[in-house]
Parts: C-alpha cells; sequence; structure tokens
C-alpha cells in the first residue's frame, strides 16, 4: 500500500511563513497517520526556483543567484527540520533532472500541436507572474491578491499551450470522480472556473524579461513560464519519466491553498491530459490564515505569527497542534501568537501535560515508582476506558485535510472527560484508608493506561512531545504496532515509570511594555 502526499513547493523570494509551515505540517500528519496505518508513504515538499520574483529578491540583497538560492534552500529546510515535518524529498527545481524533465514534457505537447506561438497584449501581475484578464482584477484594476503591486501592460509575444479542447474532459472527471477536489465548497469555485471557454495559457516568458528558469526545448530565446515548471515537480520528485513512478502516481494527492486552486485544477490537469498522463488522485484544498479579528496578517500592523519564532519559545508542538486544530474546512482562520500561547497553556498544559504529570507523579510516590495494579473495574473506570478507545479510534483510520481538527477535538473532549475521572475518584482520598488503597491503584492505572492510548494516537499531530509522554509511561514509540490501533491494558502492572518532567512547561504572556 502506497500513498504520495505533495505540498505546492514554495517560493523563495522570502523567509519562510505560516502558510508554508501549514501546509507542510499539516502533509506530515497525514504522512504519520498512513505510516500508522501502515502506508508506504512519499512525502515532498520543497522550492520553486525559477521566475522573475526570486531574480529580482536575489538582486535586492545584491546576491549572486545561485548563492541565494541555496541560502534560501537551506533555510526552508531549516525551518520544516524545526517543525518535525519528515519529508522524504525536499524539491529544488534548479536540479539538472527536474529541468530536463520540464523540457521533456513541453517538447510532447509541442510535437502534438497543442503549444502555438503568437502575440499577446495583456495586463500582468508581477506577484503572481500572471497575465490577468480584465474580471480577474479589482475595480481600480488592480490584483486582488497583490494590491500593492501595479499592474503593467505587457505586449509580447510568447507560446500558448491550448486549454479549451481539454476543458470538456476535465468537467467530466470532475464529474466522475467526486473525491478529485474537496471539500465540496472549492469544488464548485473550480466548476465555476471550467464553466466558460479557456483562454490560451501562455506558458513561455522571454529571456529579455526574465532569465531565471527552464529553456524551452524548441526556442532558447524563451524561457518556461513558472507554474508550467513548478507543477511538473510532481512528477519529477517520483522519478518521471524514466523511473518507477506510476504505482506512487497513482496514489498523489495534493495538498494546496486556496488561492493556487486554478494552477492545481485547470492548467496542471489539463497539462498532463495534453502529455497523455493520468492525473492526481486529488487535490485537498485548505483555506488561509489571518490575524485576530481576521484582519489580514501584516508587517506594519505587527499581527505576523513567524513559525521560528513560535517554536523558539514554545516548541514545534504548540504550534502544530495550534495549526492542526483551528483550521476552518471553507473559511479563513485566526492566528495570533497570543491564540497559540493560550492553546497551548490551557489544552495541552493544563488538560494533557498535567494529567499525566500528577498521575504519574502519584505513581511514583506512592506506588514506588512504579505502575501499580489494576483490580475489579467500577462503571466509571469502563466509561472513561470506552470514551478514549472511541476518541482515539479516528487515528487508525485515514484522515483526509478536513478531518484533522475534528479527531484532535474528539482528543481534547475525552481529555476533558479523563480530568473529570480523576478528580471524580480522588486517588488522594483513596489512598489514606487502607480498605480503598486498591480501589487507588485502580484509578491511577486506568488514568495512566489511557493517556498512554491518547499519546500514541497524538504521535501522529505532536510527535516529539507524545513521544517524550511514552517514555515517560515506559511505552516506548518503538514497541508500538503496525497498524496501530488503541487498545487497553497494554501497560503491564509492575512497569517503572520513567522520569518525570514536565511536558510543556507553562509560557507566560510577555510583560506589558
Ligand atoms: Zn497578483
Amino acid at each position: 500500500m502506497k500513498s504520495y502526499i505533495t505540498t505546492p513547493i514554495y517560493y523563495v523570494n522570502g523567509s519562510p511563513h505560516i502558510g508554508h509551515a501549514y501546509t507542510s505540517i499539516v502533509a506530515d500528519i497525514l504522512k504519520r497517520n498512513r505510516q500508522a496505518l501502515g502506508y508506504d508513504m512519499m512525502l515532498s515538499t520543497g522550492v520553486d526556483e525559477h521566475g522573475q520574483k526570486n531574480q529580482e529578491a536575489a538582486a535586492d540583497l545584491g546576491m549572486d543567484i545561485t548563492e541565494y538560492l541555496d541560502m534560501r534552500g537551506a533555510e526552508f529546510r531549516k525551518v520544516f527540520d524545526m517543525l518535525d515535518v519528515t519529508y522524504d524529498y525536499f524539491v529544488r527545481t534548479s536540479q539538472d533532472g527536474h529541468k530536463t524533465a520540464v523540457a521533456g514534457m513541453e517538447q510532447t505537447i509541442f510535437d502534438k500541436g497543442l503549444i502555438v506561438k503568437h502575440e499577446y497584449t495583456g495586463q500582468y501581475c508581477k506577484g503572481c507572474e500572471q497575465f490577468k484578464k480584465e474580471s480577474d482584477l479589482t475595480e481600480d484594476g488592480q490584483c486582488p491578491l497583490h494590491p500593492t503591486m501595479q499592474i503593467e501592460e505587457i505586449d509580447e509575444t510568447n507560446y500558448f499551450l491550448k486549454m479549451e479542447p481539454f476543458r470538456q474532459a476535465l468537467q467530466k472527471h470532475i464529474e466522475d470522480n467526486p473525491d478529485f477536489v474537496t471539500p465540496e465548497h472549492f469544488k464548485t469555485e473550480l466548476k465555476q472556473m471550467l464553466a466558460e471557454p479557456l483562454e490560451d495559457l501562455c506558458i513561455s516568458r522571454p529571456k529579455s524579461r526574465v532569465t531565471l528558469g527552464v529553456d524551452l526545448p524548441f526556442d532558447q530565446s524563451f524561457v518556461t513560464y513558472v507554474w508550467f515548471d513548478a507543477l511538473t515537480n510532481y512528477l519529477t520528485n517520483i522519478d518521471w519519466p524514466d523511473g518507477d513512478y506510476q504505482a506512487w502516481w497513482a496514489t498523489c494527492e495534493h495538498l494546496i491553498g486556496k488561492d493556487i486552486l486554478k494552477p492545481h485544477g485547470v492548467y496542471w490537469p489539463i497539462m498532463l491530459m495534453a502529455a497523455d498522463l493520468p492525473l492526481p488522485k486529488k487535490l485537498s484544498v485548505h483555506s488561509h490564515w489571518v490575524g485576530a479579528g481576521g484582519v489580514k496578517m501584516s508587517k506594519s500592523i505587527g499581527n505576523v505569527v513567524d513559525p521560528v519564532e513560535i517554536v523558539d519559545t514554545m516548541g514545534a508542538d504548540a504550534l502544530r497542534w495550534y495549526l492542526a486544530r483551528h483550521m476552518r474546512a471553507d473559511t479563513d482562520s485566526q492566528i495570533s501568537v497570543e491564540y497559540i500561547r493560550q492553546a497551548y497553556n490551557s489544552e495541552l498544559g493544563n488538560k494533557i501535560g498535567n494529567l499525566l504529570s500528577r498521575a504519574a507523579k502519584f505513581a511514583r510516590s506512592r506506588f514506588d515508582g512504579h505502575l501499580p495494579d489494576r483490580h475489579d473495574l467500577t462503571s466509571e473506570d469502563e466509561a472513561i476506558r470506552a470514551a478514549v478507545m472511541k476518541a482515539t479510534e479516528g487515528f487508525a483510520n485515514w484522515l483526509d485535510l478536513a478531518d484533522i481538527p475534528h479527531r484532535v477535538q474528539d482528543v481534547i473532549t475525552v481529555c476533558d472527560e479523563m480530568n473529570n475521572y480523576f478528580a471524580e475518584q480522588a486517588p488522594w482520598d483513596l489512598i489514606k484508608d487502607p480498605a480503598t488503597v486498591e480501589r487507588c491503584q485502580t484509578v491511577i492505572y486506568v488514568t495512566l493506561d489511557c493517556l498512554r492510548i491518547v499519546f500514541e494516537a497524538l504521535r501522529q499531530v505532536i510527535p516529539a512531545s507524545a513521544d517524550k509522554a511514552l517514555g515517560m509511561l515506559n511505552s516506548p514509540a518503538d514497541d508500538i504496532a503496525c497498524p496501530w490501533r488503541p487498545e487497553l491494558d497494554t501497560l503491564p502492572a509492575g512497569t517503572p515509570l520513567g522520569e518525570i518532567a514536565t511536558l510543556y512547561p507553562r509560557v507566560n504572556a510577555p510583560e506589558a511594555a
């Protein structure tokens, strides 16, 4: 069983931001989920190193382009490593193998007569590196995605891919494959993009304007349009065209933000059809992160959430937790350093870490550092055990992108129930009376065994701290069965507990200046 997940490849005209962190983290969560189910996984992420914006970013810093790309590539890798994103392949589009394959695909399509050369006058957004139709622009004639950039009228000769001949076939593919685009909201949006005849797609840029790119194989005075080049990474990562790529490709799922639905939902499928290649299995689309109050993040407002700063102050799992938990399916979701801090302190700290710490420390001080025996179970014990099994069951099943916040919510809900159970059973009272010591042992056993199951599930979301917690329970992650299922009573009574450390040390708000 195989599963191939891709993130977009990110433009390197700046440092990694929260949007990059989000897509790569959820891709990693899906990978860990499927690995736990026994799938062979391939996760690709990486950087798009071509195009005018990257060329200009290097020039702005007065850097040689190769030196600049090496620096940014290393920076993105470092951030993904900090975030525990376990990618299998890191894409750099400047690699020779990729460039040769892109040129090969262009030549194939060109030979079929589907690429034509003509003059074109159009409104060009440098931010999108795209020609825009009147209807794509705001009333003031600006790009809605790049309101601070000037739209330029450009008149030049270029090469174009014929799109219209494939429109109906793509519409049919979407009808025949109901899961091709999810969630539904974005499928509707894609269908609207395909409701009208499609203009030819400009796939070249003259070298007089852009030099950083893949030369067109049939005309060396042009480079390839960045999207045509970038999208092909999804195939070149798995050794298309010469390697054994088919089995991976058949399972391919693209994770994308809603702003790049058109390149992935229209351009890419049509490029593949034009080259006689099968389409990817699925596009999983997500919305964007905005600041508190729904305000767009910007340096001038000061509400930018920097992933590196969060990792430095609260750890990678604080960020992974917030991002996994709070993305809404169809609408933008809010994020701020304060929201992340609150979720970290109140959920990871107070609800999960604190319960582990209390129950484990109790066992250390009262039961000689060992997991106590489990005696007869009461209906309360049975109820909490059943609730934990049910709440974690979702992580023993295939997760789709949109499922992640719901499964995390299930865990939080059951952790509330576990805290209530612990408070009501009050082991600190039970221990005082010799007649109820056995009952006390059972409560501690049940609590720690349930926490073990919770942390086994959470390894898919917050792997570093979950593994640390399992170490404290002396239930090493390496011993977990694959495929994973929640299972009760796998911690034998008498197990010596590991060193108990605070899993999620409280992070206080910075002092008001
Ligand atoms: Zn734009």
